[in-house]
């Protein structure tokens, strides 16, 4: 099974892709966290990549495809995966398609949550992740048992960078701009659907399992 999961910051997509990687057992490959963790390490890969992701803008198209077909290369993908965050421009989705296509394979759904930008802006400015495990928590929607600490692993809560509201907004203009014509694109090929992602993270989830099947 091979998936895109798509839809603007904030829309709860890493949160499902936790939930799908589980119930199908295909791993979770995020650009984003890929280049998190070359920040983390200090790579030319993640300084890079940081001088964008500190603004909200997107990391060079060139850059990202490498990458993402790096690691759709690995082993562990051969019996599919779940790309989330990636593709983000048409450019990237159709360097996708055609790397795809070298290896005998396509993408078999596009599952596309939608968020309304008032609500993306509470989520991500108010969102709080584990350093360590990656879980994630809203101050006000899902608090961690103690303010600042993570439920799962007992580490500190920290915001994102790119979550505090300059940069959050920059980001919903990005993916309005550049991620939104990708909807098109995957219509076309008539392989994407429609979720809304406000109806609360299990029926989110009983709608994607409805859509893929058991
Ligand atoms: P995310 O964790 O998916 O929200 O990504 C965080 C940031 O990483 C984005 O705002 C971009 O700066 C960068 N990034 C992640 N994936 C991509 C991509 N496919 N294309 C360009 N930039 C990306």
């Amino acid at each position: 099974m091979n998936l895109i999961l798509l839809g603007p910051p904030g829309a709860g997509k890493g949160t499902q892709a936790a939930k799908i990687i589980e119930k199908y057992n295909i791993p979770h490959i995020s650009t984003g966290d890929i280049f998190r963790a070359n920040i983390k390490e200090g790579t030319e890969l993640g300084k890079k990549a940081q001088e964008y992701m500190n603004k909200g803008e997107l990391v060079p198209d060139e850059l990202v495809v490498e990458i993402a077909t790096d690691r759709l290369k690995a082993d562990d993908c051969k019996d599919g995966f779940l790309l989330d965050g990636f593709p983000r421009t048409v450019f990237q989705a159709e360097k996708l398609d055609e790397f795809l296509a070298g290896q005998g394979k396509k993408i078999d759904h596009v599952l596309d949550i939608d968020v309304n930008k008032e609500e993306l802006m509470i989520r991500l400015t108010g969102r709080r992740v584990c350093k360590t495990c990656g879980a994630s928590f809203h101050v006000v929607n899902i608090p961690p048992k103690v303010e600042g600490i993570c439920d799962v692993c007992g580490a500190p809560l920290i915001q994102r960078a790119d979550d505090n509201e300059e940069t959050a907004a920059n980001r919903i203009e990005v993916y309005n701009n550049e991620t939104k014509p990708l909807i098109d694109y995957y219509e076309k090929a008539g392989n994407i659907s429609h979720i809304d992602g406000t109806i609360g993270l299990e029926n989110v989830f009983n709608a994607i399992v409805d859509i893929l099947g058991e």
